[in-house]
């Protein structure tokens, strides 16, 4: 079995996950869903980065101490999470006791390219990142909008310049790969005005004591983005379990970083760069999506159009949610999160396109229960038996009877070709093409009618609909886990068939 490790970004928690987190959560579930189908061993990890100084900020800000701040958040992702439906294997908070050897252990394996020395530059705390004057808007940062604060300190920093070449090269020839390559291209040109060696520490007093100690000098805190890329190897057991991190780290081919386009940065350059260092592997694959609006504007405290994601799940449920994400934009752009279009989606998708086909059947097929051998039919359509390891995604050996045929192969191939190329909106597209196929189908059959006309063929008919039903269930698997199982539950037919959308 090949393994498959997958990881999302980790988030601050200095407030509540809001809906770009459950973009980039949803996508990657899908990408592990995925793989787990096609066969793969998978590891899917999230967590949670708190050893920033925002979080020390917005604690003295809240009259909480640290500790109970990153606590209450560290809750509310990782529920948020649940109520997504994430296929998590592992959840790593940045202030577990493995993270920390993990991070120190990091560090000490980059000693040779760690160097101390008095600095002064422009730091914004929102993006815990120092910016060149050239980089801000009018003096402010361009994503958050304040004045960076000018820090002088006697700091650690880590020679990123030596790796400059071997990084570009890497990037170049794709040992790691950029996904969008626009997103490559980005980054290659950025190398280009040549790497300048990153600041990775902090003076204590600057992190309120917050932080990570930097190994043998209790002065100084780890800069939180030196822990925070730790994360993807400290899970793994970089620090604990050598064995279970050669494993998925050091001997694995396929590992994917799933991020925003605003830390690519940091995965795409520093992340190899300490990787390098270290003498340790590179990731395989960084994914990289973009930013949502919300009803054409920046997501913002103040403008007040933050939308909270645990009452849009409570109002909408959990797979409508995810459908609206993966379906409504791009995989790679960015997009403008709206009410209107998400219940436009539900309504014209959900309900009126996948739950109205299939009730219609059903329905029928209940009401002339008389007319078909109902235990057969449920055997025949299979229902939950889970799809058998390590085939059925691959056409050319499909093991599930009920997944042949030549339409349903293309199908497959098409939809595998989308989905290993992380084209989430293009894959649904196809998936409804599949939906309005098969009500195209009834409507041709008249199969109301056939009921009443033409019971043999009625009931060959509607089998096969079942079947397609079927199919449809299997290609909405990753993507809509629990309205797929709800499709084979409903196809059993061993009662009153009810709408999966209202
Ligand atoms: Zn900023």
């Amino acid at each position: 079995m090949s393994k498959f490790y997958i990881t999302t970004s980790i988030a601050y928690v200095n407030a509540d996950p809001h809906i770009g987190h459950c973009l980039e959560y949803v996508q990657a579930d899908v990408v592990a869903r995925y793989h787990r189908i096609k066969g793969d061993e998978v590891f899917f990890l999230t967590g949670t980065d708190e050893q920033s100084l925002k979080n020390a900020q917005a604690a003295e800000k809240a009259g909480l101490s640290v500790e109970d701040l990153v606590m209450k958040y560290y809750q509310r992702f990782k529920e948020i999470g649940r109520l997504l439906n994430i296929s998590v294997d592992d959840f790593i908070r940045t202030t577990e006791g493995r993270h920390i050897k993990g991070a120190q252990k990091l560090w000490l394996a980059c000693q040779k390219d760690i160097y101390k020395k008095t600095y002064q530059g422009l730091y914004c705390v929102g993006c815990e990142e120092f910016y060149q004057e050239a980089e801000l808007v009018d003096g402010f940062c361009p994503d958050h909008q304040v004045k960076p604060e000018l820090i002088k300190e006697e700091n650690y920093f880590f020679r990123l310049s030596a790796y400059q070449d071997q990084i570009k090269k890497n990037l170049e020839s794709e040992v790691i790969e950029i996904i969008p390559r626009f997103r490559k291209n980005e980054i290659l040109s950025f190398i280009d005005r040549d790497l300048e060696d990153i600041c990775i520490s902090r003076s204590r007093e600057r992190s309120r004591g917050w932080g990570i100690d930097v190994p043998g000098d209790p002065t100084q805190k780890m800069w939180v983005w030196f822990d925070a890329l730790s994360n993807y190897i400290n899970a793994l057991g970089y620090s604990g379990d050598e064995n279970n991190f050669d494993q998925w780290w050091q001997k694995n081919d396929d590992k994917l970083h799933m991020i925003g386009k605003g830390i690519l940065r940091f995965h795409a350059l520093y992340w190899p760069g300490l990787l390098l260092s270290a003498n340790l592997a590179l990731p395989k694959k960084i994914f990289v999506h973009g930013y949502l609006t919300i009803e054409g504007q920046k997501m913002s405290k103040s403008l007040g159009n933050v939308i909270d994601p645990f009452e849009l799940i409570k109002k909408y449920g959990t797979d409508p949610v995810r459908y609206y994400l993966l379906r409504e934009f791009s995989s790679f752009q960015d997009g403008d999160f709206s009410i209107g279009r998400l219940e436009k989606r539900y309504q014209d998708d959900l309900a009126h396109g996948l739950s109205n086909l299939i009730h219609r059947v059903l329905s029928l097929v209940w009401n002339n229960r008389g007319l078909f051998n109902l235990e057969k039919l449920s055997l025949d359509a299979g229902h939950s038996r889970p799809a058998k390891r390590g085939g059925n995604l691959d056409s050319r050996k499909i093991l599930d009877p009920r997944l042949r045929g030549d339409d349903k192969i293309k199908t497959i191939e098409t939809y595998n070709n989308l989905l290993e190329n992380f084209e989430f909106n293009k894959v649904l597209d196809l998936v409804w093409t599949v939906i309005k196929e098969t009500d195209q189908k009834i409507d041709q059959l008249k199969i109301w009618e056939l009921a009443k006309t033409d019971s043999e063929k009625f009931v060959l008919e509607s089998v096969s609909l079942i079947e397609s039903f079927y199919f449809i269930a299997y290609l909405l698997k990753p993507f809509l886990p629990e309205t797929s199982e709800k499709i084979l539950e409903l196809i059993k037919m061993d009662k009153e068939p009810v709408p999966l959308f209202k």
